[in-house]
């Protein structure tokens, strides 16, 4: 592979310097027919996907007749950044550095992929059914793609998720689950001098329920939950009618997620003040990614490959989650952080090291060729 760092940078920016956080679908199309071009020059298949409110996700194929896949690779289209911040700060770089809104999360790493597939040993292409799928809402936990990601999932026998590899260019085997609710609280307003007997206190309920969460945290295990924003009342004058929290719960135990899950449940059919009532409402969810036997059998190639390639390959276990969750827990071997080194995500510090996108494009290459050997 004749690689040029300068070519590499000039493909990437016009996917840095365009609005796409999640839900701007107008940004995250023109990212969309930009990958999509690149495919379709490969002689690729490539099929749009209707995300709904979300947009377009892209689903590609090498062998788009083929029932199998013997590796789906995932990216996402998507940022977490507000509009006007492509014109803000715009991508830069210095001699070791990318910068700009999703340079490592994960622009470099939907580039990679292309690069990595377009001088794939013909031979190894030939053997493998590849998909590459292409979403466009991670950032909000895949919401409006999760269905679609699992239906093409259950086809395949690996799943590389090419998220930047971490600062220290240690990959991802494992990844905290999380999931998250908006509790909504319902009470009766009332005068706060007149007739305070007479309201039924949102807030209070929602007090009550703040230490109820955190009372649900088990530090030593890694099931977390957070009370991570509030809002409510009208006045100080008046008995609130309506609170709301949002929660974020995180860990490493899907069953005892599921007891969280039961007993937030449970709590909403009794509430603390006597005639509120409680909706909760769970926004988004990802299993947690733990590595199976299966996974250790690939985690086992990718290592071989990278002594193979002179990369030392070392794996991380992280708290924020991925599309890789979702598909781990469909029992397919996944690994994350297949794309180039970076780190400072969902920050304007967001950067991309440049001496590692060449020798991660051969490391993804390599693992390829080496699935398809086996
Ligand atoms: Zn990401």
């Amino acid at each position: 592979m004749s690689f040029s760092l300068n070519d590499y940078l000039e493909e990437l920016r016009p996917l840095i310097n365009i609005d796409c956080g999640t839900l701007t679908v107008d940004g995250i199309d023109v990212v969309a027919t930009i990958m999509a071009q690149k495919y379709l020059d490969l002689g690729w298949n490539v099929k749009r996907v209707d995300c709904g409110i979300a947009g377009t996700g892209l689903e590609v194929r090498n062998k788009p007749q083929a029932e199998h896949i013997d590796v789906m690779l995932i990216g996402h289209m998507d940022t977490v950044f507000p509009v006007g911040t492509a014109a803000a700060r715009p991508m830069t770089h210095d001699n070791e550095r990318a910068y700009g809104p999703g340079v490592s999360d994960m622009k470099s790493g939907l580039l990679s992929v292309v690069y990595a597939l377009r001088d794939l040993d013909p031979a190894a292409l030939e053997a493998l059914s590849i998909c590459v799928c292409m979403n466009p809402d991670e950032e909000i936990g895949s919401l409006h793609s999760e269905e679609w990601l699992k239906s093409v999932a259950i086809n395949a026998k690996h799943v590389l998720v090419a998220e930047a590899a971490r600062a220290d260019g240690s990959l991802v085997k494992a990844r905290k689950g999380m999931a998250r609710y908006c509790l909504s609280f319902h009470g009766k307003a009332a005068h706060a001098g007149n007739e305070p007997q007479n309201g039924r206190s949102a807030i209070t309920e929602m007090a009550h329920w703040i230490l109820a969460i955190n009372a649900m945290t088990d530090f030593e295990s890694g099931t977390t939950l957070n009370a991570g924003v509030v809002s409510g009342g009208a006045g100080a004058n008046i008995v609130p009618d309506f609170a709301q929290v949002v929660v974020d719960v995180r860990f490493w135990d899907n069953d005892e997620y599921a007891a969280v899950d039961a007993k937030i449940r449970a709590l909403t059919e009794t509430p603390f003040v006597d005639g509120v009532t409680i909706t909760a409402e769970r926004e988004a969810h990802k299993p947690s990614m733990v590595p199976s036997p299966q996974t250790e059998v690939l985690m086992a190639q990718v290592e071989a490959v990278g002594k193979e390639l002179g990369i030392d390959i070392t794996w991380q276990a992280v708290g924020g989650g991925s599309d890789a969750n979702l598909t781990a827990v469909l029992g397919i071997p996944t690994l994350d952080g297949l794309g180039p080194v970076g780190a400072g995500f969902h920050s304007a510090d967001e950067w991309l090291d440049l001496a590692s996108i060449e020798p991660r494009i051969r490391l993804l290459q390599q693992v390829l060729v080496k699935i398809a050997h086996q």
